[in-house]
């Protein structure tokens, strides 16, 4: 049961990124309802390992903790890309796959590589979702959870620089374009009521019908 109270334009929401590329997707998506966005990254608030093995566990362990550093309500995203030819690799690990720094042409050539060993060569052989797990937590403990996934196809070389992550090598079903060849007002492809086409654009979709009052 969802007792977490539903949000209205005005209030305070804390998004529970040090991730700059999601951010930017959040204020985007958040545009059209007036909230006071401000994210764990701009707070100061650290950055809580990633321990989990699915990416509800590891959306908990981010909301919580920047709910209860902030004292507000605060969301979060965990994401990951899986792989059908790698059985859903690299999932849960997929920031992991860019190394520290984060280099995501490094991270898109070790799933290609992956996918050449696995003799995966044909658009069919290459399927693959984004998958997204956004967390709605109160300083209090409770929290809800809202999942999103878009389905796709690998392509390589990658193509285009909008978006950020493995956007240019993803290009979803029923379109001829990567996520990195798309405006962002495409890669989300959602207004209130409609479905969206990114994973995260699904989830948040499914959070604003049950979180946020709007006119
Ligand atoms: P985490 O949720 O912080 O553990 O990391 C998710 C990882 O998936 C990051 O490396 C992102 O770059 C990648 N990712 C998540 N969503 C997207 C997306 O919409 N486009 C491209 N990469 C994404």
């Amino acid at each position: 049961m969802n007792t977490i109270p539903r949000l209205h334009a005005g209030d305070r929401l804390c998004i529970a990124t040090h991730n700059a590329g999601k951010l930017r997707e959040f204020r985007e998506l958040f545009e059209p309802f007036g909230l006071q966005l401000v994210s764990a990254g701009e707070l100061g608030l650290p950055e809580p390992e990633e321990t989990g093995t699915t990416f509800a566990e590891n959306a908990r362990t981010k909301a919580h903790a920047a709910a209860r550093g902030a004292n507000m309500l605060a969301l979060s995203d965990d994401s990951g890309l899986c792989v059908d030819a790698l059985g859903g690799d690299p999932g849960v690990y997929t920031a992991d796959w860019a190394g520290i720094p984060r280099d995501f042409n490094h991270a898109m050539k070790r799933v290609e590589d992956a996918l050449q060993a696995a003799g995966a060569n044909t658009p069919g052989q290459r399927g693959a979702s984004f998958n997204a797990t956004l967390c709605l937590a109160h300083p209090d403990g409770r929290d809800m959870l809202y999942v999103g996934k878009c389905e796709g196809t690998l392509v390589w070389p990658p193509r285009g620089d909008q978006g950020h992550g493995y956007d240019p090598m993803f290009m979803p079903d029923g379109y001829d374009i990567t996520f990195g060849e798309m405006a962002a007002e495409a890669k989300h492809n959602w207004s209130p009521g409609e479905q969206g086409l990114s994973h995260r654009a699904r989830a948040f979709g499914q959070f604003v019908e049950n979180q946020i009052d709007h006119g």
